[in-house]
């Protein structure tokens, strides 16, 4: 039987609450009823016939044709983060960034005009300022924060904007529902990377966003495993734009990575509120350090934007960042002595890791630039993970004890 004509073995998926959605939402079961779900590693598909073949290729008949199309595992990957975002549908792709880059391409094109968040994940920022200018795209940066920056930038021949809440590193929130309503008023698509929130944290739809975008290999994975990604969106903009941009250019899911990232959203919900649990508690302890300056935090009363957090947001999230005192040279000296923590450049793993953004994932900005993101040269991000936080409190004061030597 063909999977897609199917009868939905849960046609009230979409009435399930969250946590049952992560877990079951979106399975298709083979005739043989594995409980977990199935791992079709396969690249192709055959036909009973020529007459299939034929009716598949039209589009007459539903059914997988090549996995850089569509795979049985990838679509339970999709149809379960489509059901968790509240999205009619979803498409998969190699990597987050692999996720962002058709988002925006699949719809723009020469003449277009994009406007964008300035605080943004480095190859994020990247695209929007370096590959799309190159095809005739005008971009323009704005400070997300300042609603009147994104009420001047908007033009009626702005095709999309593009931003992230929280941003990376400098845990900077946007109004989703205020910068929505100002690009829907000249008739631009809100697209939203939800990487630092997480689905389960976040729900830019409720709040006017249009089309959003993950990197799995962050929270979704969360066991430092896989990279993977997905874009989320209702049917139409899937069916005239995305689909065909990803048939053709191939970003595909591997079938494996997408199995993997079934596996981690059973456990997302749990894993992110306990990461939570510990955030919340070294920022406070942060707070009280003499060696620390500025600790952002969205989970936090002294966060600058707390108020917008506690209503966007259900929790601050599971990344901390805050400033050391002595620029540079005490940024590498606390990671250096750091014995627990390891130093990486990944977030919303199990395991927590420390970046230094300035000379690593935001290195491609100019001085000027990393300045206006918010990236001083004393700046760490810190991504808790799901260690004991006694442990990992005590490896962030004997660290940061280090200094004073
Ligand atoms: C990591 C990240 C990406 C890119 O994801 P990959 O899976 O590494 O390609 C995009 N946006 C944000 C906010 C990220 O943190």
């Amino acid at each position: 039987m063909d999977i897609h004509t199917e009868p939905e073995p849960h046609h009230h998926e979409r009435l399930w609450r969250p946590q049952t959605r992560l877990v079951r939402g979106g399975t298709r079961r083979s005739l043989h009823g594995e409980t977990s779900e199935a791992l079709y590693l396969n690249s192709g598909f055959v036909y009973d016939d020529a007459e299939q073949a034929e009716a598949r290729f039209k589009g007459d008949q539903p059914g997988y044709v090549y996995s850089r199309y569509g795979n049985p595992t990838v679509t339970m990957f999709e149809r379960r983060m489509a059901l968790l975002e509240g999205t009619a549908t979803g498409f998969a792709a190699g990597s987050g960034m692999a996720a962002v880059f058709a988002a925006l391409m699949c719809q723009l094109r020469t003449g277009d005009h994009v406007v964008s968040s300035r605080a943004l994940f480095g190859s994020c920022f990247y695209i929007v300022t370096q590959i799309l200018p190159r095809y005739g795209i005008e971009t323009t940066l704005v400070d997300g924060p300042d609603l009147d920056q994104w009420r001047a930038a908007l033009r009626p021949e702005t095709r999309c904007i593009f931003f992230e809440t929280p941003s990376n590193p400098s845990l900077e929130l946007i109004d989703i529902a205020a910068v929505s309503e100002l690009a829907h008023e000249v008739g631009a698509k809100v697209v939203i990377d939800n990487v630092f929130s997480t689905p389960v944290l976040q729900r830019p739809l409720e709040w006017g966003a249009d089309i959003v975008v993950y990197s799995g290999t962050k929270h979704i994975d969360g066991q430092g495993r896989c990279l993977g990604g997905v874009v989320l969106s209702d049917a139409a903009f899937r069916a005239d734009h995305l689909e065909p941009f990803m048939r053709h250019t191939g970003p595909a899911l591997s079938p494996f990575n997408a199995w993997v990232l079934l596996k981690g959203l059973e456990t997302l919900d749990l894993r992110v509120a306990r990461q939570c649990d510990s955030t919340e508690e070294i920022a406070e302890i942060l707070l009280e350090q003499p060696a620390v300056g500025r600790v952002l935090y969205p989970g936090h009363g002294s966060h600058p934007q707390y108020r917008l957090a506690q209503r966007q947001m259900r929790r601050g999230g599971t990344v901390v960042s805050f400033d050391l005192a002595g620029g540079k040279d005490a940024a590498f000296k606390f990671m250096n002595a750091l014995d627990l923590v390891d130093i990486s450049n990944n977030l919303g793993d199990s395991k927590s890791l420390i970046t230094h953004p300035a000379t690593t994932t935001h290195r491609m900005l100019t001085p000027a630039e990393r300045v206006s993101a918010g990236v001083t040269d004393g700046l760490v991000r810190l991504s808790v993970g799901l260690e004991d936080p006694e442990d990992l409190i005590e490896d962030l004061l004997q660290a940061l004890g280090s200094l004073a030597c």
